[in-house]
């Protein structure tokens, strides 16, 4: 009998571009976003929000549609629309508490309709 961990590990070796977008532990949306988009394109949907979400926070089933609502369609959107950093240079992760999609306090929140 396979164990979910068996699983996990074979789609690992299976394919190796995974263990690049895998999220950290510890490491915040915000913050995997911004390492993970420079190697792997945003292919125009939350794939890697999506990613993130089920490997450290499954429970935040209303991800996608509070990153959409802020205008986050996708996950460089996530960047440009939701998550805004504070400093130039957001390393490292000051860490997120398992469980949550909130970024650390390196990233603030951008407000509906701040800007323009
Ligand atoms: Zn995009
Ligand atoms: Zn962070």
């Amino acid at each position: 009998m396979e164990t979910t961990i068996d699983i996990q590990a074979e789609s690992f070796v299976r394919d190796l571009a995974a263990a690049i977008v895998a999220p950290r532990a510890g490491e915040c949306l915000a913050c995997y976003l911004d390492r993970v988009v420079r190697d792997a394109p945003c292919d125009g949907s939350l794939r890697l929000s999506r990613m993130y979400r089920d490997a450290l926070a499954p429970r935040a089933v209303a991800l996608e549609s509070r990153l959409e609502s802020g205008g986050g369609f996708c996950d460089c959107e996530v960047l440009m629309n939701v998550y805004w950093s504070k400093a130039e240079e957001v390393k490292p992760c000051r860490g997120a508490r398992r469980g949550s999609t909130k970024p650390c306090d390196l990233w603030f929140r951008r407000r509906r309709g701040d800007g323009w």
